[in-house]
């Protein structure tokens, strides 16, 4: 399998990648950040903003759909800095932990803005997650469907003109797209990259046992409502850098959190099962974790060499990951549990470990690293009425 000659992804990279004289598409469009005018690019951005909100008779000017994440901060602070007015949604994927919780409603009292938490129906969700786990060996679909799906029906519905993303992902991992295109948020860019290619009446196909009446907020909205919204991703317009703009956040109260399968402690912070049970699902279809991603970012903002990468990604690749606590908030017995390790994990049972917090020592890289915090609840109950 052809792997990239600067970087440590091969072409098995689920969002697409291609090769020139050895180099990924991800790091030869990585470069453009080097070149592009990104003065030029922001003034860009404040023309396309005056244009969608000049007009705009809602009492918010965009929606920033967040997940308590650092990038969450850098997003909502920029945003503020435009003297525009955001509403804030979350979405309850209910994977979060106390310090998940704490990032959201610190994120949303620090800055002082509006927010809606939309707790979608959990015995439906849940059926999601069994679904999604069974068929395709991924917990999060249901998460990304409604992540999303939920803030588009909402800038609808209250008629406000713009959606602002964080990253592109797929320009910013493999470099699918350049920087000059600027990319804007639409149904084939979602199901492309963040519902592996699939639409959600073939998720839900046969076997969910869900009515299809009650998913509404899953399914995207029509053409036709979508023409007064549009989505766009700051990442077109700023150099992104995210380790040292997540660094930055720390100033507005964001806590990071220490986790036993990555150096980085500003990304998804906060999340029960991120760098755990998805971890090793990802690990075992493509061959790499979350890290290897962080590691590959770091390589091309030249804050790590690609052999010391290397040896940390290996590292990473080897270590133990805590699952018990998933399988208990799905609802699944012990014995479903070592059926789902002997019949899907076969080959990684080794890496299943028994302790939830053994981190170990960390890298750090260009300082931009800090301590983070331990969770001590998982999955931390956050329903409607609680
Ligand atoms: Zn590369």
């Amino acid at each position: 399998m052809q792997r990239c000659i600067n970087c440590l992804y091969y072409e098995n990279h689920p969002f697409g990648i291609t090769f020139k004289n050895g180099i990924c598409s991800g790091c030869i469009t990585h470069k453009e950040k080097y070149s592009l005018d990104w003065l030029t690019a922001e003034n860009q951005l404040l023309e396309l903003i005056d244009h969608k909100t000049k007009n705009n008779k809602s009492t918010y000017d965009c929606v920033i759909p967040v997940k308590g994440d650092a990038e969450d901060y850098f997003v909502v602070s920029k945003i503020l800095k435009y003297n525009l007015k955001p509403l804030i949604i979350v979405i309850n994927n209910y994977f979060l932990n106390e310090i998940g919780w704490y990032n959201i409603h610190n994120l949303i009292t620090h800055f002082d803005v509006d927010s809606i938490i939309y707790n979608p129906d959990i015995d439906i969700y849940k059926e999601m997650v069994r679904t999604t786990l069974r068929k395709y060996e991924n917990l999060y679909i249901p998460s990304h469907i409604l992540y999303t799906s939920f803030p588009v029906h909402t800038a609808i519905n209250k008629k406000i003109p713009l959606i602002i993303w964080g990253q592109l992902q797929s320009v910013e991992q493999t470099g699918k797209f350049s920087h000059y295109d600027k990319v804007e948020m639409s149904r084939w860019n979602r199901r492309e990259h963040d519902l592996l290619g699939l639409e959600l009446d073939e998720i839900l196909g046969t076997g969910a046992q869900i009515n299809q009446l009650k998913v509404d907020f899953y399914n995207y909205p029509h053409s036709s409502e979508l023409k007064n919204v549009l989505g766009i991703y700051l990442s077109n317009y700023f150099l992104w850098d995210p380790l040292k703009q997540n660094n930055s956040t720390l100033k507005y109260g964001f806590k990071p959190q220490n986790n036993t399968n990555s150096f980085d402690v500003y990304e998804r912070s906060g999340c029960s099962v991120y760098y755990k049970l998805h971890d090793l699902l990802k690990l075992k279809k493509y061959n790499y974790k979350k890290v290897t991603d962080q590691l590959v970012r770091e390589i091309r903002h030249n804050r790590i060499e690609l052999n010391d990468a290397n040896r940390i990604n290996n590292q990473y690749l080897k270590e133990e990951v805590y699952i018990d606590d998933f399988f208990e908030w799905l609802g699944v017995t012990k014995t479903g549990m070592d059926w789902f390790i002997k019949h899907k994990l076969t080959n990684y049972s080794h890496l299943i470990g028994k302790d939830n917090n053994n981190i170990k020592n960390t890298i750090n890289i260009g300082n931009f690293l800090k301590k983070g915090e331990i969770s001590k609840h998982s999955y931390l109950k956050y329903y409607k009425g609680i």
